[in-house]
């Protein structure tokens, strides 16, 4: 822009619908399809098109933000309504800022459009950046417990440039970690910058949420993610920013990218020595027979259903689309057995019978342990081998 917006500029154009959103794909990178996309505006200032950097920042200084995220908001709505009626699970996102959601409006559109039916809350995402919640905690905190509970995904976005807490973290409503473009970048440039971007997908593995990440500018980049396990994946390398109508032409018919799930079949392997380690726990602390004394949550997840645990959420979750190897076949068994171990293992900690007999059943737990372990390795030797061309 030749000359620097100001306030009155800015209010004419939100009045003339000048602001539009553009929208960036996001990838799989299990399997390599689209899996939703990034709103990010755009002002269209006759032939010019103006970035976000160079007017966000007045909008939010002269109080005109609110008005233009909410004009905004009607468009993704549009949007979403239009691109989810052909693909049922893609998921727009928006990006909001923390005075966006100090009044619960944004919770409180989205609850009326759901309730018009006109979009589902699957396919609709909100991204707030990590330095923004923490320093607005007490102001977002209502608007996206709302929004959680429309089962509307919030994104914490820009993952590791605002200094969260694992805590804070971890008390909000936040379904994925979006590592920041910097870290992402800096990922190929030494072994320590690697570790961090390990370090984030761990903790969004640990807290249960999708890692996600942007500023993707080279197939080296997409592949060392897809080799440490993160889900998704945006950025130059996999397409820009695009208007709407080439963004549905981008769904169907995108260029091919490869997918794996390599990383995820070692994130599941430490999930299955997680789940060991809490048993074992579990019996050592156990051992002098005060186990109704023991705090709950040292448990592993066996709940009545082996799908909810860790390994079975992926193994019957994203990990099905293996079923073509032989590895993932064989796996079914045994997790099944595993859990039902586990299972009668916990229910029997309190049994003055079998307190002492702690060795033989984690000598039974441990065969199938790492009969698991060992065909979960064969299926990474599977999946390296199908990349091979
Ligand atoms: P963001 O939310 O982190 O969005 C990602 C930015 O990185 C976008 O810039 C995108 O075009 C750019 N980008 C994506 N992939 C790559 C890549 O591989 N390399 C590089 N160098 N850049 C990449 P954009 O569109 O200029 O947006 C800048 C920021 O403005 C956004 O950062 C977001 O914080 C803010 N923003 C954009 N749209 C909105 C909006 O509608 N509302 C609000 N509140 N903020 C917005
Ligand atoms: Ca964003
Ligand atoms: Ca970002």
């Amino acid at each position: 822009m030749t000359t620097s917006p100001t306030r009155a500029s800015l209010e004419r154009a939100i009045q003339n619908g000048e602001f539009v959103l553009h929208y960036q794909p996001k990838i799989s990178l299990a399997t390599g399809s689209v899996v939703g996309a990034e709103a990010l505006v755009r002002w269209n200032v006759g032939a010019t098109i103006v970035s976000p950097d160079d007017f966000l920042p007045l909008a939010e200084e002269s109080g005109l933000l609110h008005d233009l995220t909410l004009g905004l908001l009607d468009q993704v709505l549009d949007a979403t309504a239009s691109i989810s009626n052909a693909s049922p699970g893609f998921a727009l996102s928006m990006n909001v800022a923390p005075d966006d959601l100090a009044a619960n409006v944004i919770s409180g559109r989205i609850s009326k459009a759901l309730e018009r039916q006109s979009i589902e809350a699957r396919n609709l995402q909100i991204e707030i950046t990590e330095s923004a919640v923490m320093s607005n905690v007490e102001t977002v905190r209502d608007d996206l417990l709302r929004l959680e509970a429309l089962g509307v995904k919030v994104l914490m976005d820009d993952f590791g440039t605002g200094y969260s807490s694992i805590d804070r973290l971890s008390q909000l409503p936040f379904s994925s970690l979006k590592l920041d473009q910097g870290v992402v970048k800096r990922m190929g440039t030494s072994r320590r910058n690697l570790e961090v971007v390990k370090a984030s997908i761990s903790m969004a593995r640990e807290l249960r949420m999708t890692s996600i990440a942007e500023g993707v500018e080279s197939s080296g980049a997409y592949d060392l993610l897809i080799a440490n396990g993160c889900e998704e994946a945006q950025g130059y390398w996999i397409a820009r920013p695009m208007s709407l109508d080439e963004l549905h032409g981008f769904i169907d018919s995108p260029p091919l990218f490869g997918g794996s799930q390599i990383g995820r079949v070692h994130h599941a392997i430490l999930d299955l020595l997680h789940f060991r380690k809490c048993l074992v726990d579990a019996v050592f602390c156990s051992a002098d027979g005060t186990a109704h004394a023991l705090p709950s949550v040292m448990y592993p997840e066996t709940g009545e259903d082996v799908e909810a645990s860790r390994v079975g959420a992926w193994y019957f979750g994203s990990g099905r689309n293996l079923q073509g190897t032989h590895a993932y076949r064989a796996i079914e068994s045994p997790l099944r057995s595993l859990h039902e171990e586990g299972r009668r293992l916990l229910e029997s900690l309190d049994d003055a019978a079998v307190v002492g007999d702690g060795n033989a059943r984690l000598v039974r737990l441990d065969a199938l342990v790492e009969e698991l372990i060992s065909l979960m390795h064969q299926l990474e030797r599977e999946l390296v081998v199908a990349r091979v061309p």
